[in-house]
């Protein structure tokens, strides 16, 4: 789960690192007015759930109240690659002298927590780690006894951080580190961290990612729920108790089991297609929600085909195939589908299917390929 970055600053501050909190607004007058309060020079931030914020003129700093307003008309309704600003924040601003990367995240080759950091702040993380991965650094946190101070001292150093701020950031690297895992994050990051000009240390902008399967222990987490930000089919498969994730190809798939949804992905792949969407109808598998995931899948124009892989555990094939076709019934899918139908009472299934005029097949591989070569025909 996203959150905005005023919410991610709120949740930092607590753990102690220093930023400069501001006033979230929803207009020019609301923006005029905060930065009347806070007096001096401001800086008015488009909240919105993705980066590059500045580049795209969703940043701005304001010498004035007036030129505060004007910034939050530039703002306000701005499109950010696709999400459309309904709230700036307004924070004092900062005179910079240096600006750098703190990040936390999971890095699965290193089986741990890991911290990273980089002098090349500011900037879009993933360039950095695209064309210059050496200038970051990273430092392993222990599985049980967290990141040592010394590891954070260590990255300071390796930035070539002075001794005299070296204890400064490396003390935020640790409160960065407590807040992720005690947000249950997948992502905590502050870029920049800056060193300003009368030397303090200061996170101007903060990320925090939440790792969706821990929001059960965070109840509280809801509240920051930004429905605007979300994908309307997510929330719609969400809702209906499907996991759905929408991905960038023209084969909409439709699979009872993760792993099975994540083989099925694989085998599209395998065969030169790319899948739409993951999506795990779950063990059941019943018409109700073959036919959302149908409507889900469908709601997507760039889909030319779909497969429909189920394979009948404790849910028989005979029950899955009145459901399909039930689902059909009520879907009336108009792009070509290939249905693979494997497992208990399978031939019973595959009957029922034929007898309406519908071929499934038995062996996956055989439907994958089939639904790519759909797929390319009807693109
Ligand atoms: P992003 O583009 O979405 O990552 O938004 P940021 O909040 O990180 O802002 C982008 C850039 O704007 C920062 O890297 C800074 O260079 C600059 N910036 C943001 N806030 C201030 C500020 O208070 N003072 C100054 N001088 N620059 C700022
Ligand atoms: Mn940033």
């Amino acid at each position: 789960m996203n959150i905005h970055e005023y919410q991610a600053a709120e949740i930092l501050a607590r753990y102690g690192i220093p930023l400069n909190p501001g006033i979230v607004c929803a207009s020019p007058d609301e923006v005029e007015a905060a930065a009347h309060q806070i007096g001096g020079t401001v800086v008015v931030k488009g909240q919105v759930h993705t980066g590059g914020r500045g580049k795209a003129g969703g940043v701005k700093l304001a010498h004035s109240p007036d030129e505060a307003r004007q910034a939050g008309e530039s703002i306000l309704g701005l499109d950010i690659r696709g999400h459309t600003v309904r709230k700036v924040l307004v924070a004092p601003g900062t005179n910079i002298e240096r600006e750098y990367y703190l990040g936390v995240t999971i890095d699965r080759a290193a089986r741990g927590v890991t911290v990273m950091a980089s002098a090349a702040g500011g900037i879009d993380i993933e360039e950095v780690a695209h064309t210059t991965p050496e200038k970051i650094q990273r430092e392993v946190a222990h599985p049980t006894l967290g990141l040592h101070p010394y590891q954070a001292r260590r990255l300071a150093y390796t930035l070539g951080i002075e001794r005299e701020f070296a204890n400064g950031f490396a003390k935020i690297a640790l409160q960065l580190y407590q807040a992720f895992i005690a947000a249950d994050a997948s992502l905590a990051e502050i870029n920049p961290l800056v060193l300003t000009k009368d030397h303090q240390w200061q996170a101007i902008d903060s990320k925090i990612v939440i790792d969706d399967n821990a929001l059960s222990r965070h109840p509280d987490y809801e509240a920051l729920r930004d429905l605007n930000e979300e994908n309307a089919i997510e929330l719609e498969a969400r809702a209906a108790g499907v996991s759905f994730v929408k991905l960038d190809g023209n084969i909409g798939c439709v699979v009872n089991g993760a792993g099975l949804s994540m083989a099925t992905m694989d085998a599209i792949k395998r065969y030169g297609g790319e899948p739409a969407n993951f999506l795990d109808v779950g063990g059941g598998a019943s018409a109700a929600q073959v036919a959302t995931a149908l409507r889900l899948i469908l709601a997507e124009p760039q889909v030319r085909a779909i497969l429909i892989n189920i394979f009948g555990g404790i849910t028989r094939c005979d029950d899955v195939a009145r459901g399909l076709l039930e689902a059909m019934e009520a879907v009336k899918p108009k792009v070509p589908f290939v249905i693979r139908l494997a497992g208990t009472n399978q031939e019973a299934g595959r009957q029922i299917l034929s007898d309406a005029g519908i071929t499934a097949v038995e062996s996956m591989p055989e439907a994958a390929e089939q639904v790519v070569k759909a797929a390319q025909r009807a693109a």
